[in-house]
């Protein structure tokens, strides 16, 4: 008998006779003897529709108290969909009761719609394992050290889930969600992407970091600190089908290279159409110039990604760097009142038109020339580069959103990621 912990995204919760084919399904893995705990997502749409009636009545964030209620509205989708869940497994002969995130509970920094997990109190649940109940907590969310409801940005019920298993020392933590798997890249852009069926965890971390939502990247840094057995796989797969393939099937996140059955250079790529680019113009060139900028930015809690300074020419240079879309302009009317006085620059100017494309593999260690097949590749298509910016086993590059599907397509075909593996 193992703890498993099982977590379903929005569309697999997005109605009842989909929480009907989830209670289902975790029936049969309880009834085949395991101890389980389930954290779904709320229903597919419902966090977007009530942070849309946020915004319908305050669509300029009036200040920091805001945070607090957003929390309180999105982390009841979650709180919904966990009952809906309870009460699904009841009706198929299961035991079982939802907590959510403050009833555990689970402890979280008090960073609204960004918290980060400090602690998770396993005493309740283990208690209802023990009496054969099924536990269901709600993800996304938890509470700060003063009782407010957090929660854990979007997507961040993978967080909860590999927390959870991380807490408990689960055997799995299983990921279900409505692909099949990590695939070469997101099969909804690229048809002809191939899931994978392992991939190493330091990949994963990029894809993730660089764009592919499939699973989110505090997930994946929770999973490698603890490791946590991370297995991405369908929920919409019969119900019924046999447990040992279903535990089979999907992507296995490994932790040892040597066990990875694909080595290829490139293993997969991302994409982030999340970012905006800011260029303040005509900097003098001199020592304090970048911590003048990003310091006065870092300070305005606004994280920057890529960053790129020009070469000087008559002692001015330009430097740029890009930001998440939702900071692009509170960071670009700092930088316009308060550092460009002081630095002596020209002017700050941006554009939100841009995306991040980056090849991922740990293949790239070991293997020159990649980055420069990328560049090629892209320059055959006619896309401008932007923006660079490589670490040992990724790199990216900034272009026009619009040239974003054809970059892809275009690197996933030059990089036989469309083939099977050898
Ligand atoms: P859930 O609601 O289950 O959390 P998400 O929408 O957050 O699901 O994540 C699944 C989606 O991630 C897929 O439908 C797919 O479009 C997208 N995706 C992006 N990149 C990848 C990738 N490399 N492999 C698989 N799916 C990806
Ligand atoms: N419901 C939240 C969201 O839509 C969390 C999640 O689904 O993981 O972002
Ligand atoms: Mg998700």
């Amino acid at each position: 008998m193992a703890l498993i912990v099982h977590k379903y995204g929005g569309t697999s919760m997005g109605s009842t006779e989909r929480i009907r084919n989830v209670a289902k399904r975790v029936a049969k893995w309880a009834r085949a003897g395991h101890q389980m705990v389930v954290v779904p997502s709320a229903m597919s749409g419902e966090t977007n529709r009530l942070l849309g009636l946020a915004k319908e009545l305050a669509p300029n964030k009036p200040g920091d108290a805001y945070g607090r209620e957003l929390d309180m509205l999105a982390s009841t989708g979650e709180q919904a969909s966990s009952a809906l869940l309870a009460i699904a497994l009841q009706s198929e002969g299961m035991e079982s009761v939802s907590y959510a995130g403050w009833q555990v509970p689970i402890r979280t920094n008090s960073a609204h719609t960004k918290a980060r997990i400090e602690s998770i109190d396993d005493v309740k649940v283990r208690a209802d394992l023990a009496a054969g109940r099924v536990v269901i907590v709600t993800g996304f969310q938890g509470m700060d050290e003063l009782g407010n409801i957090t929660t854990l940005g979007r997507g961040g019920s993978d967080t909860s889930a590999v927390a959870v298993a991380a807490a408990m020392k689960a055997q799995e933590c299983l990921i279900y969600t409505d692909v099949d798997g990590v695939y070469t890249t997101d099969p909804r852009v690229v048809p002809e992407a191939r899931r994978l069926r392992s991939v190493s965890f330091e990949e994963m971390l990029e894809m993730a970091s660089m764009g592919s939502k499939v699973l989110q990247i505090r997930s994946v840094e929770f999973a490698g600190k603890y490791k946590v057995p991370l297995r991405v796989l369908s929920s919409f797969t019969p119900w019924d089908i046999d447990i040992n393939e279903e535990a089979a099937s999907g992507t296995l996140i490994t932790f040892e290279e040597d066990e990875l059955m694909e080595q290829a250079i490139v293993s997969g790529i991302a994409f982030n159409r999340d970012e905006a680019k800011i260029s303040v113009l005509g900097v003098p060139d001199k020592p304090g110039i970048a911590y003048q900028i990003l310091g006065a930015v870092a300070d305005a809690n606004i994280e920057v990604d890529v960053i790129i300074q020009n070469l000087s020419k008559d002692g001015k240079t330009d430097f740029s760097f890009t930001v998440n879309r939702g900071d692009f302009a509170r960071a670009v009317d700092l930088l316009k009142d308060k550092v460009l006085p002081s630095l002596g620059a020209q002017e700050v100017v941006g554009d939100t038109k841009i995306c991040k494309v980056s090849i991922v593999g740990i293949g790239m260690r070991s293997h020159v020339g990649v980055a420069s097949k990328m560049f090629r590749v892209l320059s055959e298509e006619g896309i401008n580069i932007q923006m660079i910016s490589t670490s040992e086993i990724k790199t990216s590059v900034v272009i026009d959103e619009k040239y974003m599907e054809l970059a892809v397509r275009a690197l996933h075909k030059a990089f036989d990621l469309d083939q099977p593996a050898a």
